[in-house]
């Protein structure tokens, strides 16, 4: 290093040389009158600017807080159910009764639609009546268009009857004699052949079922009219049709096609067309006005054995009369029976289980 000396490294001080002190100019603030107010105007201004933001941010955070606080909560119930797990117990005691998987095609709530084929129409003869062979024939009611051999299933007889009779006896105009106009039951049970020539002479779309698909292959579904005193055939006058869809729950029907059900129906209004279902069933739908589509549907989801918390509890009537029945709807088996859990003996007054024709049964309990 000769000479030249690196300015970083420790110059050598120069003797006598002081820096040149700079004159430090004080700057004092003395704002006049106008001076004051404009610094008082900041002030103000920046006081509310501060307190915009802090309420925004507060606004921004509990919008944020809301889904924060649910996930929080959440993840309580979860951990409460890690460590005490929700336990069904409602059918804790209850035990297996084996029903034949097929039987899914069995009972008086299977569904028969567009969608669902009944298989079995012409195997279920035997377990068919003639109406003309009952107490209310010619009484109560006429027959019509099926002539002397309607038939319907032998269980539903009695409820028909029943009904028939109690409308005629509410009627001002429905009799039992020639002389005035008379209930007819056009059209009972259906064979896969009946059915055939009615679809192929069907004059108006959507009244007449394709072959396999109209619940008249069941034996559970009746056409009422009337049957004029001057031989005509007629719809129920208004209030006759009204106190029929009032009471038909009672006696275990359900007027089948609402017109504003199409979508799930398939079948257009038809005010003539009565279904038998049962009455705890019949009276459920009609209270909460769901059709057959919509019953089963809710009683699968949300009444499911194997993952509701309770079964569907439903009170038929009042004080003494009341009766409560248990309803729920249990899943088929992929083998040949479904060994189906029911209340142990004794704990109940009745059981009945059908099938839906989809793929379970549903289960009622009389208490
Ligand atoms: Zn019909």
């Amino acid at each position: 290093m000769n000479g030249r000396q690196n300015p970083n490294q420790n110059p050598a001080p120069r003797q006598n040389q002081r820096p040149p002190q700079r004159k430090k100019k004080k700057y004092y603030f003395r704002p006049n009158k106008e001076g004051m107010q404009a610094l008082l105007i900041l002030v103000l201004i920046a006081a509310l600017i501060i307190t915009l933001l802090v309420l925004t941010i507060k606004g921004i955070a509990s919008a944020i807080g809301g889904p924060e606080e649910t996930t929080t909560a959440e993840t309580t119930t979860a951990e409460t159910t890690t460590e005490a797990p929700v336990v069904v117990t409602w059918h804790d005691d209850y035990v297996k009764q084996a029903v034949p998987s097929t039987d899914v095609a069995v009972g008086d709530l299977i569904l028969v639609n567009f969608e669902h084929k009944y298989e079995l129409t012409d195997t279920i003869t035997k377990q068919l009546s003639a109406l003309s062979n009952s107490e209310g024939y010619s009484k109560y009611f006429v027959l019509g268009k099926q002539g002397y051999d309607t038939k319907v299933r032998r269980n539903i007889l009695p409820h028909l009857c029943e009904m028939l009779s109690d409308l005629v006896d509410a009627s001002p105009v429905l009799g039992t004699t020639t002389e005035h106009d008379r209930v007819v039951i056009n059209s009972g049970y259906r064979s896969t052949e009946y059915q055939q020539g009615l679809y192929e002479k069907q004059a108006v779309e959507n009244y007449v079922a394709i072959p396999g698909h109209s619940e008249h292959h069941t034996g559970y579904a009746v056409d009422l009219n009337v049957f004029t005193a001057k031989g005509d055939t007629d719809v129920f006058r208004d209030d006759d049709q009204a106190w029929l869809e009032a009471n038909c729950a009672d006696y275990g029907f359900i007027v089948r096609y609402d017109g504003a059900k199409f979508e799930l129906t398939g079948i257009l209004d038809e005010t003539w067309h009565f279904r038998y279902v049962g009455k705890p069933h019949a009276q459920y739908m009609s209270e909460n006005g769901l059709c057959l589509e919509e019953y089963l549907s809710l009683l699968r989801t949300t009444y499911n054995f194997d993952t509701c918390d309770a079964p569907l509890t439903y009170i038929t009537g009042e004080g003494e009369e009341a009766t409560t029945y248990e309803i729920y709807y249990y899943p088929a088996s992929a083998d040949v029976n479904t060994d189906i859990f029911v209340p142990k003996a004794g704990t109940y007054s009745d059981i009945s289980i059908s099938g839906d024709n989809m793929n379970g049964f549903i289960v009622t309990v009389t208490k």
